[in-house]
């Protein structure tokens, strides 16, 4: 059956931004969702105050990403932080920004924003059709879909996918549309962890007294980049924002090297020569602990990373303690596994898409959202990414449709 309908696949940030774009241009989006219910990764992502987006100037936004060439930029360019801002008032949900720059909704959740956002869509006239997984192309190219009825096979105007990366896939987001896409000869590239965890072969010391407590008031770097967030001791290694922020250099360093040096700055606000002259100043009959904790109240988790990760040796003079102190390697092993992972590299690479999110190869078809490969850190850069894109193959279906009719009529 082919429909004047457009169907959008997936119901997160990026399909919902697709069909917002569709539905106000007049046209009918029949919206199709695996899952028994909508948005479950951004309701997830809300759990704990859904950072939306993040101030900064379209440079300092833009270099937060790692993409193939300059569309996302584009894209970001189109519909940046105050976009998104503007967009969360027109829903009635007005927007908060945190100290550090992030945006959050006022009311903190993803579920209001959500509920407010499908209510705008069906008001629109988009369908929203839960438990239909869309699974193949038919020979004839129409799409083919698991629904609670059996096998449904719909011929839309135009489809726009958004299926999400590779992780958390009790969430929905399981890659299993990359099978298909691979078989109709559609270039993907693997998926890999980002914002993730670690994993460290701590001592059994280290693991059974430290895991699960916050080390704060560090400076965390590698390959260059550094950050003032905190990190998470786990049994098997390190989580949390900070190490979020560090995760793609990191991965990429383990990938290549098998594994990746973690430089920890256990006391930022001192400088080395501070630290030299307040350890030389200690009784020198004081025990390493008790220096440590009496000159520079370097206590607890703070401590046991320092001598867990530094030659003992060379701590017992106040110059090789103090560089120790401000550039302690902690030795990654591995990356945490895919599916633990915020969000994952890798998905649709960029060379298939055209410069409005079509599929080169497949015509009529879009791509939006975390499934095309570009990375990014947490901090509101993801869904912000999400439904920059989500609004560009929304515009691309229509300009695509307009060309097309066009065409038609001159035909007629
Ligand atoms: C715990 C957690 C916290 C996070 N916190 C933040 C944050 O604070 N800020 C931030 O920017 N990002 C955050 N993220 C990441 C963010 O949620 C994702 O990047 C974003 O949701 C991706 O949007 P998307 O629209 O591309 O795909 P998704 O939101 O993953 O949606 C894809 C949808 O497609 C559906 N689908 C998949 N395959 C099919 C199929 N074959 N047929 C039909 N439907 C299908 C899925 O069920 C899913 O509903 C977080 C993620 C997690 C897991």
């Amino acid at each position: 059956m082919t429909t004047e309908r457009v169907a959008v696949i997936g119901t997160g940030p990026a399909a919902l931004m697709a069909a917002e774009v569709i539905t106000g241009a007049g046209l009918g989006v029949d919206i199709y969702e695996a899952m028994p219910s909508a948005g479950r990764k951004f309701l997830m992502a809300g759990k704990s105050g859904l950072n939306i987006s993040h101030i900064g100037s379209h440079e300092d936004f833009a270099a937060q990403y790692q993409d193939h060439d300059g569309r996302l930029r584009d894209c970001l360019r189109a519909f940046g932080p105050e976009d998104v801002v503007q967009w969360m008032d027109g829903l009635g949900m007005p927007a908060h920004t945190g100290p550090t720059g992030r945006i959050f909704p006022q009311s903190m959740k993803a579920s209001p924003l959500l509920r407010a956002w499908l209510r705008r869509l069906e008001g629109r006239g988009a369908r929203l059709h839960l438990k239909h997984r869309w699974t193949s192309w038919d020979d004839e190219g129409a799409l083919v879909l698991n629904a609670p009825e059996g096998r449904v096979v719909v011929r839309p105007a135009a489809t726009v996918f958004a299926l999400g990366g590779g992780s958390w896939r009790r969430l929905g987001s399981d890659g299993e549309w990359t099978a298909p896409f691979a078989e109709a000869g559609i270039p993907v590239t693997r998926f890999r962890p980002s914002n993730c965890g670690f994993l460290v072969d701590w001592s059994d010391r280290m693991r059974d007294a430290f895991a699960g407590a916050p080390v704060k008031g560090v400076r965390l770097s590698a390959a260059g980049r550094e950050t003032r967030e905190e990190l998470t001791i786990t049994a098997r290694g390190v989580e949390s924002g900070g190490i979020y922020t560090l995760s793609a250099p990191l991965r990429d360093a383990i990938e290549t090297d098998g594994s990746a040096t973690l430089w920890l700055d256990l006391l930022p606000d001192l400088e080395a020569s501070g630290i030299v002259r307040r350890l030389a100043a200690a009784p020198a009959k004081q025990s390493l602990s008790n220096r440590l904790r009496k000159a520079l109240k370097l206590t607890g988790v703070k401590a046991a990373l320092l001598f867990e990760c530094a030659d003992r040796g060379a701590l017992k003079h106040s110059e090789d303690a103090a560089k120790a102190i401000k550039a302690l390697p902690l030795r990654l092993t591995g990356a945490a596994p895919l599916d633990e992972a915020i969000s994952t590299a890798g998905g649709v690479a960029w060379d298939a898409l055209d410069a409005n999110f079509m599929l080169t190869g497949k015509p009529g078809h879009f791509c939006a959202g975390e499934m095309i490969a570009w990375d990014a850190p947490t901090g509101g850069y993801l869904i912000t990414a999400c439904m920059a894109t989500g609004r560009a193959a929304g515009a691309g279906v229509l300009a695509w449709l307009a060309r097309e009719r066009s065409g038609v009529s001159r035909q007629l």
